[in-house]
């Protein structure tokens, strides 16, 4: 019998929603807290890390990358090893540098095994339970109740720091030199780690109120930003520049969550009209589309693409205007465009899925299906894609299959009770000896015994000492 994966791996982020996930629907003034799903962004931050994880001797497989969208400049390890990284450092960084030696120094704390200081506990019971509300949160903020998500969300935030991430003085030092050694490593500049502490972090050290966050998951003292200059001082590719793609990558990454996170008139501020660079136009595009001026998005974007007809992210976008205007069956040609671009690529591939369910009900929903599978094959966490597949299997008539499809949504999210009673549901009428029956068997195996130790930790109530 296969095991579902416990509540730590089993939260990877509900929703898989075209670009930005959560930003379609937060409200434009205030930014919600939460997990962005976006296919190039990921793919960007991938490129920055995994040679760093190699340099450190470690398999970048087994290391997993999160956005939080954040405007506060952090980034943490957590979980063993999971990096996390506020869309906060990533848009106040002035070169991709600073964005590179975070990533070395968290890399460090994965590689020297650095427990967050309270953490023995932390790790193994505040983690689950920490991710899966965040995955709650997106998902309630992708269908329709933003609110509610982002309350969710900014209280497991709030949760996150309090309770795991603090690393001491010792790991800090510790992190930085290993940081350095897999930069030097990969032939890179330790600089921009220097540029953003005395930049971002060093202004804030006398001061109580307001710091970043990044001070309290890491906390420092000035002999150590002293002992890094050293450091970088000492590497050979200390004045190194960074290559034409590494800079390229950055600034749309940039640009496209300025776009997505800031309001129409700080993006322009940022990327006025008469900037005419590719990252500006990214930028003003998903600017105008988030305040529903489609006519400019599309004319920003048609530039972009018959520049770079070859680019799946403008195509995806493209797509993403379309389809949340309204307009799901002329999304679908996009969609399908950005694919062939980046194959196999599973938030692409949920793209097209959805654009099929949407605009196509019954008809779409063949294509959907076998789309949807490879994408919960490769990310049998991705709540939002089981969601989908459930609405698929619906379309077609396979009420069974939409009830174990929804069996998982619920487990995915860690909501056992509701899991267990579609994984139940689904057993009764699918044909037995089958892998489904038996993956349904499992979910009411597992969703059960959560449910029922549950029960007898809330009936047994809290007891003193
Ligand atoms: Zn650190």
């Amino acid at each position: 019998m296969k095991l579902p994966l416990g509540p730590a791996q089993r939260w990877f982020a509900g929703a898989a929603l075209a670009a930005c996930t959560l930003l379609g629907a937060a409200p434009s003034s205030a930014l919600a807290q939460g997990l962005i799903r976006d296919a190039e962004i990921e793919d960007t931050l991938r490129v920055y890390t995994n040679p760093l994880l190699q340099a450190a001797g470690l398999n970048p497989a087994d290391v997993d990358l999160y956005i939080i969208g954040d405007p506060s400049i952090n980034a943490f390890v957590a979980g063993g090893q999971n990096i996390f990284i506020h869309t906060g450092l990533v848009m106040e960084a002035v070169t991709p540098n600073e964005v590179i030696g975070v990533l070395a120094h968290e890399t460090g704390h994965i590689a020297g095994g650095h427990g967050a200081r309270r953490s023995q506990y932390a790790s193994n019971q505040a983690l689950g339970p920490m991710l899966i509300s965040l995955a709650l949160g997106v998902l309630a903020i992708a269908g329709g109740e933003p609110g509610a998500g982002a309350a969710l969300i900014s209280g497991s935030q709030q949760f996150a720091m309090s309770s795991f991430v603090q690393y001491t003085q010792a790991q800090e030092a510790s992190a930085d030199q290993a940081g350095l050694s897999y930069l030097e490593a990969t032939g890179q500049s330790g600089q921009g780690l220097i540029s953003l502490f005395n930049r971002e972090l060093r202004p804030y050290e006398f001061r109580t109120r307001r710091i970043p966050p990044y001070m309290m998951t890491h906390p420092f003292a000035s002999d150590r930003v002293e002992s890094l200059r050293v450091g970088v001082d000492a590497g050979s590719h200390r004045d190194a520049v960074v290559g034409a793609d590494t800079e390229r990558r950055f600034r749309y990454m940039q640009a496209k969550l300025v776009g997505f996170t800031r309001t129409l008139a700080q993006t322009l501020a940022r990327y006025p009209t008469t900037d005419l660079s590719g990252p500006a136009r990214y930028a003003r595009a998903v600017a105008y589309y988030r305040v529903s001026d489609l006519a400019l998005a599309r004319g920003e974007l048609d530039v972009l693409m018959a520049d770079e007809p070859n680019n799946p992210y403008y195509q995806e976008l493209m797509g993403q205007i379309l389809f949340e205007n309204g307009r799901a069956e002329e999304s679908i040609a996009f969609h399908r465009r950005s694919l062939e671009l980046s194959p196999n690529q599973p938030l692409l591939q949920t793209n097209l899925a959805r654009a099929l369910i949407q605009a196509r009900g019954r008809r779409g929903a063949d294509e959907a299906i076998d789309l949807l599978r490879l994408v919960t094959a490769a990310e049998p966490d991705n709540a939002f894609a089981w969601r989908e597949l459930a609405q698929a299997r619906n379309e077609r008539g396979e009420e069974a299959l939409a009830e174990l499809a929804s069996a998982e949504q619920s487990f995915a999210l860690g909501d056992y009770g509701l899991a267990l009673s579609f994984a139940e549901r689904a057993r009764r009428t699918l044909p037995r000896s089958t892998p489904d029956y038996q993956r349904a068997a499992d979910i009411v195996t597992f969703a059960g015994a959560e449910v029922r130790e549950r029960a007898r930790q809330q009936g047994g109530g809290r007891r003193p000492g």
